[in-house]
């Protein structure tokens, strides 16, 4: 989202220890054009950018907690997404959290945790107004042994995967207009 610093060590320790980030982002122009924006889960987002709502989970860095951040997601977003925000940040952590914990991507909770995001969103899809556009992505990859932050292909590479019910991804486009 802001950019390809994969091994810059300045946003290695943004990451943990700065209160905002300095390059242009898409979360920075959201707020900066007084959109409505929200951000649910991991709390390093609130550190690191400004929103109008927020629901930070305070046990982020707790790997041993796989499930009070994705239960604020659980709990809120819906009603967020009622209450027509511009861009919701929704960053759930129970999958890496188990992924180090055990250190397995074999791990039954693991399949577990996959099948209820998974049902969730498909929940979460019913009920997206037309002018929504779903992202899904990861901040990082992970290797069969549940950890990351090397430099091996399956950690530092993700996915991004988006859907409109309008059938196209012109939404994003009008929306990118918008903010001029
Ligand atoms: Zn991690």
């Amino acid at each position: 989202m802001t950019g390809s610093e994969v091994f810059s060590i300045t946003s290695i320790i943004d990451a943990f220890f700065s209160s905002s980030v300095r390059v242009d982002n898409i979360v920075q122009q959201v707020f900066r054009n007084q959109k409505k924006s929200s951000i649910l889960g991991d709390d390093t987002w609130t550190k690191l950018f400004k929103f109008d709502t927020s629901y930070p989970c305070k046990t982020t860095f707790d790997i041993w907690d796989w499930e009070t951040c994705d239960n604020i997601i659980y709990s809120n977003l819906e009603t967020e997404i009622g209450n027509n925000k511009d861009l919701i940040v929704a960053h759930f952590l129970a999958l890496d959290h188990i992924g180090h914990a055990s250190s397995s991507i074999t791990h039954p909770d693991f399949k577990a945790k996959k099948d209820k995001i998974s049902k969730f969103l498909t929940d979460i899809v019913q009920k997206m107004s037309q002018d929504y556009v779903l992202i899904i992505t990861g901040d990082h990859g992970m290797r069969d042994d549940g950890n990351h932050g090397g430099a091996t292909k399956e950690e530092i590479e993700s996915f991004m995967f988006a859907y409109t019910k309008s059938g196209q991804l012109s939404a994003l486009s009008q929306y990118k207009k918008s903010l001029g």
